[in-house]
């Protein structure tokens, strides 16, 4: 398989959700700024000033990265 090929397998395995990371926050680090909420509104709510991931698997544009490498106290990780 060509190094091209198997970026290909890759990309499709994360789109049917295998391999595919998920964000968590790290509620002691969390400051409720409502930024992921913003940049990710079908995955994080705000709750009691605290980001809670609602839906995990449900960004359809940056796989959580924006929110991730936006985060003022990097909260989040994917895992
Ligand atoms: Fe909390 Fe970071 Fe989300 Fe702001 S961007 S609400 S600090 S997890």
């Amino acid at each position: 398989m060509t190094p091209a090929g198997r970026i290909e397998t890759l990309y499709e395995s994360r789109k049917d959700g295998i391999n595919m990371a998920t964000p968590t926050v790290d509620m002691d680090l969390c400051i409720g700024c409502g930024l992921c909420v913003e940049l990710c509104p079908k995955v994080y709510e705000l709750r009691d000033d605290k980001a809670w991931v609602i839906g995990p698997n449900a960004c359809d544009t940056c796989d959580c990265q924006q929110s991730v490498d936006s985060c003022p106290v990097t909260a989040i990780t994917m895992e």
